[in-house]
């Protein structure tokens, strides 16, 4: 887990930069990307800074997904995109840039070459059992 530090974002929250803010609540902000993957790339954010999923209340969970819905048919409606990639990075390993939890909502639409890196693995015999017991035994802890 990581502390949230003053970001880009809650300048924006504060309202000391400009966005394209496009839904509001009293715990979330949604705001265009200011380098859209594609038209209508939109940004959904908790009001309140937590770095990372694994840092935010079930409460700050609840409300970024109470909101996505909604904003992501608000998305497809708006841009004619006929899906949309939901994509939330979580650390600088994962790609993370801004250390305040964000969901990505991308418009795709057929052929639009955006693509991503999917190189599905397996596991060995044995593996997926213990995998699952280390992550029971983490929820249980
Ligand atoms: P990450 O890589 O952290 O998942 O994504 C951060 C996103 O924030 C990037 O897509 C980037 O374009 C966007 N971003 C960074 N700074 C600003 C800003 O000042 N305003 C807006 N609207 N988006 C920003």
């Amino acid at each position: 887990m990581s502390s949230a530090a003053d970001t880009v974002f809650t300048r924006i929250v504060r309202g000391e930069i400009p966005a394209q803010v496009v839904y509001e609540d009293e715990a979330v902000l949604a705001f265009l990307d200011i380098s859209p993957l594609a038209p209508g790339h939109t940004l959904l954010i908790p009001k309140q800074a937590y770095a990372t999923m694994a840092d935010a209340p079930a409460e700050t969970a609840a409300a970024l997904g109470a909101a996505l819905p909604r904003l992501v048919r608000a998305v497809q409606a708006a841009t004619g995109a006929a899906g949309v990639n939901i994509l939330q990075n979580n650390g600088r390993s994962a790609g993370q840039e801004v250390n305040h939890i964000h969901f990505h909502i991308i418009p795709r639409v057929e052929k639009d070459g955006l693509g991503y890196r999917w190189n599905p693995g397996s596991y060995a015999s044995g593996e997926a059992e213990a995998m699952q017991a280390r992550v029971v035994a983490a929820l249980r802890a």
